[in-house]
Formats: C-alpha cells, structure tokens, sequence
C-alpha cells in the first residue's frame, strides 16, 4: 500500500488511512522529514497524540508472534499468556522509553555566583540496553563540568534524568556517552565536559563468551579537558572506580 507522507503526516481525516500499522504512518513521517530513526535516536516529535498506545497494541501483536513461532504454548501456559504485553510494554514505555517521549524539561539559569572550577556530578546509574542483542547494561557514569561565566546551570538531578533519556534506547556505550556529552553541551555551554562510563553488558555475561566480571569503560574528553592534560588528571583522580 501506497501512502503519501503528506497525509499521512496530516492523520488524513476521511479515514482513508485507516488499517495502516501506525508504525508505517510514523516511518513515513521520519522518511519525509529525512529523520534519522536508528535504535538510539529519538522519536517522539513523529508520534502523535494517542499513537503510542497504537504502537503498543501493534508491538504486542508482533512480540506475540514471536512466542508462536518460538514454539510456546501461550495459551495453556499460564505463566506466558501476558508476556506478549509485558515485554510490548517494557519496551515502549519503560526500558526504551528515550526513543519515544520527549526530553526532560531542563531550566538553564546563568552562572551568576561565577563559578569556574571543576565541577563533578556522580555516580549516575546507568541502566541500557546493547543495541546488537537487547542484553542489560548496567553500570555508572560521571561528568566533568569545567564551567565558565557564560555557563549555564543546570541542577544536579538533572545530570540524570538527561542521562536518563539517553541511556533509555537500544545504545551502544560508544554512542551513549558522546549523544549525552552532545546534549550537555548544547544545554550548558561549558569550557570543558568530560564524561566517564562504566558499565557491565549482559550480552557478554548471560550469552557469548560468559564473562561474568568483564566491564566497559570509556570517556568523552571536550573543551578544556581535551587542552589541559592536568585538569583531565585531576578529573580523572577525582572520579571514584
Ligand atoms: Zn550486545
């Protein structure tokens, strides 16, 4: 079937649309507005009013088939008759809620106390997905903020919720750190970022080669932390492992 982004952007209001997975009408839309909808991108300005609980539905349909076709019997099974909905559910509103909901608001206020010395907000629990198996990664971060008077401040909790939002998507820990150092950035304008990520991924634990202690570590280095070797010392020190 054949549909126009334009209406289906519009929500065409004969109806004309109507059987149309929601998810293909939210595609085209992304395709239209040439969007990037990789697993860790956000989404949520395509989705309209109402349509995320469509795309559950259609999600929980699509999960459920992949019960059958794993051979569980779900209908006698009483332990497997929700899960199509549960992992549905899961999905789009709790493990990868990033993708689909909008940012939290953040209130910027000026640097007015003037402050420029190294400011460290951590640990901040991260909780994510890899993007390659949909295994747990589980594990900490910290950021480094060189402030200057221009600076914006931001409250320290919200260091997590943007952490949060980010880390709420299928990621990849390479990824995660410099999209949420991109959005630091944008909204606090600081001299220097820098970020610290450490983290266990399950996919390396429950499957592949089973290591149960292996962990990742990695780190985005900007501004002032990628020019001044002692202030990336003194940030690295500082940061507890
Ligand atoms: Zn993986």
């Amino acid at each position: 079937m054949k549909t126009d982004p334009d209406q289906a952007a519009g929500g065409a209001p004969g109806g004309d649309d109507e059987g149309v997975p929601v998810s293909v009408k939210i595609r085209e839309r992304l395709k239209a507005a040439r969007h990037r909808f990789h697993s860790n991108d956000n989404i949520a300005e395509f989705i309209e009013p109402g349509e995320l609980d469509k795309l559950l539905d259609e999600v929980t349909v699509k999960m459920q088939g992949v019960l059958e076709s794993m051979v569980i019997d779900t209908e006698s099974d009483h332990n497997t008759g929700d899960t199509a909905r549960r992992v549905a559910k899961m999905y789009l509103k709790e493990v990868f809620a990033g993708r689909y909901i909008k940012g939290p608001s953040v209130t910027e206020f000026p640097n007015a106390e003037h402050l420029n010395e190294l400011m460290i907000v951590g640990p901040i629990t991260v909780r994510s997905a890899c993007s390659h198996h949909f295994c747990p990664v589980i594990g900490k971060l910290w950021i480094g903020v060189m402030p200057n008077e221009h600076t914006n401040v931001i409250g320290l909790s919200k260091y997590a919720r943007l952490a949060e939002w980010i880390m709420g998507r299928p990621q990849i820990q390479e990824e995660a750190v410099i999209q949420l150092a991109d959005l630091i950035q944008e909204k606090t304008q600081p001299d220097g970022l820098a970020i610290v990520m450490e983290a266990s991924h399950y996919c390396m634990a429950w499957r592949g080669v089973k290591d149960m202690d292996s962990k990742m570590i990695n780190s985005v280095m900007r501004g002032v932390f990628l020019k001044d070797a002692n202030l990336r010392r003194e940030f690295l020190a500082l940061v507890p492992r």
